[in-house]
């Protein structure tokens, strides 16, 4: 299973992939991701895209789409598919991704849109808390770890994103509005997108997805 995952920042795209993870062994590909792993390289490049993420701006479509060619061209654990997480994220990675993908002859299955009450999604990024080690995600409020500061899954240390503040956020949404919304369309067009409320608690949204995929 080929999907992609769409909906603004906090619709639980990264959590749910967490779970589908598990659930459906499929390799979660999140180009956010890949990019604070770039930027931990401490690069020229890295520095560039550090600034570019902490204003809330996006990234060119050519570097990170280069970045997810080369994951979905020569990844080793996607035998059996992958979500991708963050990516594409405007209409010309889209069409850029249908490319890769027609050459690779394995298209996509199917997009699935989130979308979830602005005030929720703000509560929801001003607390979430991610883990250094195992990028497992926590909220202080709806989903604390056992210990504070600690992932009760790896012992790894839990930070806070540096665009995960209220100015930020709301740079984002305005991105995610004007850049990633057409998005939607352009899968409707084509007969490929799924909906799923992204207000629900990740657990009911696993469990909607199952019920979808029957
Ligand atoms: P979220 O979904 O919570 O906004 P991500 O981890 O997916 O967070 O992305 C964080 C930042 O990384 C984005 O705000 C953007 O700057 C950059 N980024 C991630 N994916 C892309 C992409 N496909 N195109 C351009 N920039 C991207």
């Amino acid at each position: 299973m080929r999907v992609v995952l769409l909906g603004p920042p906090g619709a639980g795209k990264g959590s749910l992939a967490g779970l589908l993870k598990e659930k459906y062994h499929l390799a979660h590909i999140s180009t956010g991701d890949m990019l604070r792993e770039e930027i931990k390289k401490g690069t020229a490049l890295g520095v560039e895209i550090k600034n570019l993420i902490a204003s809330g701006a996006l990234v060119s479509d050519e570097l990170v789409t280069k970045l997810v060619e080369q994951r979905i061209t020569s990844g080793q654990d996607l035998q059996n598919g992958y979500m991708l997480d963050g990516y594409p994220r405007t209409v010309k990675q889209a069409q850029d991704l249908d490319m890769i993908l027609a050459k690779a002859q394995a298209p996509l299955d199917f997009a699935l849109n989130m979308d979830a009450d602005p005030d929720l999604i703000l509560r929801r990024l001003t607390g979430r808390r991610v883990c250094r080690k195992c990028g497992a995600i926590f909220h202080m409020i709806n989903h604390p770890p056992k210990k504070s500061a600690v992932c009760d899954i790896c012992s790894g240390e839990l930070y806070q994103r540096t665009d995960d503040n209220e100015e930020t956020i709301k740079a984002r949404m305005k991105v995610y509005v004007e850049s990633t919304q057409p998005i939607i369309d352009y899968y409707g067009r084509q007969n490929r997108l799924k909906k799923l409320d992204g207000n629900l608690e990740t657990v009911d949204l696993a469990d909607e997805l199952a019920a979808m995929l029957k």
